[in-house]
This record gives structure tokens, C-alpha cells and sequence, in this order.
């Protein structure tokens, strides 16, 4: 068998509280699914106030490598805000929670924003001027209005946007995350990011791996248990999960993504240097996968 390193493995705990699992040492085989904010950095006070650990973009350049590109960052922001963030690599991105999506090397598909979306506009900003601290996100193909510089406005904020959803005759979704409430395309949705990736090269065929913190990544998480892959929650914020497995922070899942990375990059060298030797046929045990 090639050794992959001698790092100990990293663990997970198991939702159901049993005791921890060790996450795979190689990425052969995996498609990766990853939300940004609050699951690879830490959340902010505003979406642009991030910061961004140095190596990151390298990072997941390298897992991306490892996977023949079968790495999306799926994310509530905009495609051009995790361009600024992760920079215009080329990993496939979708943004706006499906509502964007951009292939390697590719032109970005974008949702157009249903019309009724376009009337909710004014009557939002209106409305965000109305509660001091609330900070309204105007993404395009999707609103989020943001209270987390007034949390004492939930309730407000929430009962008004729930409100003005029948006005938008079910073309509209509303989405909770962290303090704050969007809203988007009724089609889009994190779950179809994982399901419409992994009909096509080169995710078809993997197994998904889905990670996020946060409600928005649930559908991403129940995909991902469906086809027999692995959904990782990151943080414990007390509320029920699907996903199967936790991770305590940022830092455990980055440390992760650099060890299947680096991993990656070892079973390439491994089978360079085994097309080049030639008996290496008997260094694999029989019934090893
Ligand atoms: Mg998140």
C-alpha cells in the first residue's frame, strides 16, 4: 500500500453521540461540496469584514487538484464576493445557493430573479431603514437582509418577510441563516447544487461530501446521506442536524482539506513514480481497495 503520511488521522464526532469516527486520509474517490462563511473561515460582523486564513486558496486549489476539480464551494454569496474572498480560481463555484453557478473555466449560469423578487426590492430597503443596525444585502438573484447588528429586530424582521412571501405566489423562497433571512428563487437551494454537480463529470461517479454550519446546508447534508456519502456540520450551535458527523470549528475542517490535499498530491507522486518503476505490481495486497 502507498503510505498516505504518518499524520494521525483527523476525527468527527458522530451526531447521534456515539463515539468519534476517523475521516478518510485520501480524497480518491470523494467530490466535495464546501459552504464558506462559518464552516472554512470564521463568520464576520458584515460579509466583507471576513478574514482569510494565508493558504487557504492554495488549499482547496490542491484538494481540487487531488479531485480532478470535483470540488465546489457552494455558498449565500454572490459568486464575484467568493472571487474576492478565495480569488478567480478555478474551482467550480456556486454562489447565491444554487442560484449562481460557475464550472471550472467556464461562463457563470446565473438564475434570473423571479419578477416578484423585483417588487419586494424597495418595499425591503424601505423596510431595512426602518430598524437601526439591519443591513440589507441586495445580491441580485436573491435579497438577504441581515440583523445581526441588531439582534433584538429578529422578530420584526422575521414576521415582515414572512409576511410579503404569498405576495410572491411561490416564486420566492425565504431562507434563515445566522442572523440573518434571504430571499431567493424558489428552484434554488444547496441540495440542487449537490444533486445537478453530481449527475456530471468530474463529480459523477464520487462519493459527495457535503460540509456547512448552518440551515442553509441541510439540503446539502440530506443529498449527501442519500447517495451514501458524508455530511459534516462544523461548530455546535445546539440545533438539530442532519448531517452526520461535527467538526468543533474552522480550523479542524481546514486542517482537514489541507491533509486530503496534501494526501492527494502523495498518491499522484506514488503513481508517477510507479509508471516509472517497473515491479511495483506486487506492493499492493490482494483485496486492498
Ligand atoms: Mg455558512
Amino acid at each position: 500500500m502507498i503510505p498516505l503520511s504518518d499524520e494521525p488521522p483527523i476525527h468527527a464526532a458522530t451526531s447521534d453521540g456515539g463515539a468519534s469516527v476517523a475521516l478518510p486520509a485520501s480524497p480518491a474517490g470523494l467530490a466535495f461540496f464546501i459552504d464558506l462563511d462559518g464552516t472554512l473561515i470564521d463568520i464576520a460582523p458584515t460579509p466583507e469584514g471576513v478574514f482569510v486564513p494565508p493558504g487557504l486558496p492554495e488549499q482547496l486549489a490542491a484538494l481540487g487538484l487531488a479531485t480532478e476539480g470535483a470540488l465546489a464551494i457552494v455558498s449565500g454569496r454572490a459568486i464575484v464576493s467568493l472571487d474576492r474572498i478565495l480569488g478567480p480560481s478555478r474551482l467550480v463555484k456556486a454562489g447565491l445557493h444554487g442560484g449562481e453557478l460557475r464550472r471550472s473555466g467556464q461562463a457563470m449560469e446565473a438564475m434570473t430573479a423571479p419578477p416578484a423578487l423585483e417588487l419586494l426590492r424597495p418595499l425591503l430597503a424601505a423596510l431595512a431603514n426602518r430598524w437601526p443596525g439591519t443591513l440589507l444585502e441586495d445580491k441580485g438573484a436573491a435579497i438577504a437582509v441581515h440583523y445581526r447588528g441588531n439582534p433584538a429586530a429578529e422578530d420584526d424582521v422575521l414576521a415582515t418577510v414572512e409576511a410579503m412571501l404569498p405576495l410572491t405566489e411561490g416564486t420566492v423562497a425565504a431562507q434563515r441563516g445566522k442572523m440573518v433571512i434571504e430571499l431567493k428563487p424558489a428552484s434554488a437551494g444547496k441540495g440542487n447544487v449537490v444533486r445537478r454537480l453530481m449527475a456530471e463529470p468530474p463529480f459523477a461517479g464520487r462519493l459527495p461530501v457535503a460540509m456547512g454550519d448552518d440551515v442553509t446546508d441541510e439540503a446539502m447534508f440530506r443529498v449527501a446521506n442519500e447517495m451514501g456519502g458524508l455530511s459534516i456540520r462544523v461548530g455546535d450551535d445546539g440545533r438539530p442536524t442532519d448531517a452526520r458527523l461535527r467538526l468543533p470549528d474552522t480550523t479542524s475542517l481546514r486542517a482537514w482539506v489541507d491533509a486530503l490535499g496534501r494526501a492527494g498530491a502523495a498518491l499522484a507522486a506514488g503513481a508517477e513514480s510507479a509508471m516509472v518503476g517497473t515491479s511495483t505490481t506486487a506492493s499492493r495486497p490482494k483485496g486492498t481497495p
